[in-house]
């Protein structure tokens, strides 16, 4: 009896013994493979990091870069594009203009009654149409007859004051598109981008196009200034508030632009507005530089794009890429270790995981992360993912957004620096060397990321505020314009009286 006895409780030790070797070894092993995802982690903080001085580095190679575009066609990767826009709209723009938005899958048509007084838009009025894919690869005029044909129906509908009078109306045509201009109502298209491909239009004038699809459709109407959104942006940031200097757009893309004094255009000698002024589209959504912190899934995004070594601080900073940079991050871990179980083929999925959903993981305060949770399951399907994985999640959104906001604040701050802005004393005309006040200065800011992704907009600030001091700072503004991109236009038709043309 006695000896059965100690036999079961050999038995049971020696299984207990074989039960904790297995948890023990479970847990070894779970601790290396947590450990290898750590590491993956570490990295890329590692790789990601913006410190003080970095973001100082960024914010001079911004500025020396738009020296060099400036100095000569080809001098740098910033483009430098000049627009012709020599005034802003400052609020005595009177009367009915029209505008037209064109820049990636929908397109817009406003129209906005100026009052004349400072900020008295009396009205706007808009329709969102979007492009049928077919259109984006068919010929021009397929393209231009579409919208020339929906602003028609839109012109029709006009209050009978209105359209009694057949007078010629004037638009303004917001194409977000890269574009040699011309004058500031007309330039030829250097290459479509965003999923266009109307070969036929390249190179051609293209506020030309558009008025002859007007004219087949009856419609007795002018562009009188053609712009990107970043302009239309600036413009109705200056109508609002005149000490406005710059615009940003942050959305699925991202470019700037801003007022440059006429005789810093090297490239374009002998250009004389009455301003003395030009507005400069920078296109910094190509500036590179080599201080930008890059990882390996930046360069394999860039590998597989269809636009390699283009775009690259783009590529890092706007809402196009973000999500697709968390993707590629949570897809390494995922092979490094199964703590989010079999790698999950959706991982694999370029893009599949959007800005948006990576926003809504990264700003998810319960105190389960459900938001990760679902978005992990319902997008990635990686289902069941522990509480530990999911604060592993949002420290990669972290991670991501943090840089890219830093990068668009030195982006800001560098074009602050090349027009004497930030408080280094550059040169700032009609300011004399005793005179130190630091001037207010506002710039307007325009894209959904900016707008809608809180912690991104915070991560911005907070950079713009370290990179300038806090003196400086005080003065400095970013203020979010709405549809500046398609109002802006308009504006622009309404204040734009110069004719200066195309340079050499
Ligand atoms: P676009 O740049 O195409 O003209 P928007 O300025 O409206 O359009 O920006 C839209 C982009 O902003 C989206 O492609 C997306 O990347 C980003 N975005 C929109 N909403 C959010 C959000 N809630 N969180 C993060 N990013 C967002
Ligand atoms: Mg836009």
């Amino acid at each position: 009896m006695g000896r059965v006895v100690v036999g079961v409780a050999v038995g049971v030790a020696v299984a207990a013994c074989a039960v904790a070797a297995v948890v023990v070894g479970r847990r070894v092993r779970s601790k290396r493979k947590w450990r290898r995802v750590v590491g993956v982690l570490r990295e890329l903080e590692d790789n990601c990091e913006t410190t003080f001085g970095r973001l100082r580095q960024v914010v001079d190679a911004m500025a020396v870069e738009m020296h060099a575009g400036l100095a000569s066609e080809g001098g740098s990767k910033l483009k430098m594009l000049l627009t012709f826009v020599d005034t802003l709209p400052n609020g005595s723009e009177k009367g009915t203009y029209y505008a037209l938005d064109l820049g990636g899958t929908n397109f817009r048509v406003l129209r906005v009654q100026l009052g004349g007084g400072r900020s008295s838009i009396l009205d706007n009025d808009v329709k969102r149409q979007p492009i049928p894919q077919h259109l984006m690869t068919s010929t021009s005029e397929d393209l231009f007859d579409f919208i020339a044909s929906s602003l028609k129906e839109f012109v029709d509908q006009e209050g009978d004051a209105e359209s009694s009078v057949d007078r010629r109306r004037e638009l303004g045509f917001t194409f977000s598109f890269p574009v040699k201009q011309i004058s500031v109502s007309s330039g030829t298209l250097i290459k479509w981008t965003k999923g266009f491909a109307i070969r036929d239009m390249v190179g051609m004038e293209v506020s030309g196009c558009l008025e002859q699809a007007m004219t087949r459709k009856g419609l007795n109407m002018k562009v009188a200034a053609l712009v990107n959104d970043s302009v239309g942006t600036l413009a109705l940031g200056h109508y609002h508030d005149a000490d406005t200097v710059a615009a940003v757009i942050i959305g699925t893309g991202t470019n700037a632009c801003y007022m440059e004094r006429t005789d810093a255009i090297i490239k374009c000698q002998g250009l004389l507005t009455t301003s003395g002024g030009m507005v400069v589209n920078m296109e910094w959504g190509n500036f590179w530089s080599a201080h930008l912190p890059r990882t390996t899934y930046d360069i394999d995004l860039d590998a597989d794009s269809p636009n390699p070594n283009y775009q690259g601080f783009e590529k890092m900073i706007s809402g196009m890429y973000l999500g697709d940079i968390v993707r590629r991050v949570i897809l390494r871990m995922s092979e490094e270790a199964d703590i989010f179980g079999p790698v999950s083929s959706k991982l694999s999925m370029p893009f599949i995981l959007r800005t948006p959903l990576m926003a809504a993981m990264h700003e998810d305060d319960s105190p389960e992360l459900t938001e990760v949770g679902r978005i992990l399951s319902d997008i990635l399907e990686i289902p069941h993912a522990p509480l530990k994985v999911r604060k592993l999640v949002v420290k990669v959104c972290d991670v991501v957004t943090r840089r890219a906001a830093r990068l668009a604040a030195a982006g800001i701050a560098g074009i602050l620096k090349k027009i004497g802005r930030d408080g280094s004393g550059g040169k700032t005309p009609g300011r004399s060397r005793s005179d130190n006040r630091i001037r207010r200065t506002v710039v307007a800011v325009e894209g959904g990321l900016y707008t809608s992704y809180t912690m991104f907009r915070e991560y911005l600030h907070e950079a713009l505020n370290e990179i300038l001091g806090e003196e400086v700072s005080q003065h400095v503004f970013l203020k979010v314009t709405e549809d500046g991109s398609g109002i802006g236009a308009a504006l622009l038709a309404a204040s734009q009286s110069s004719n200066i043309q195309q340079c050499g």
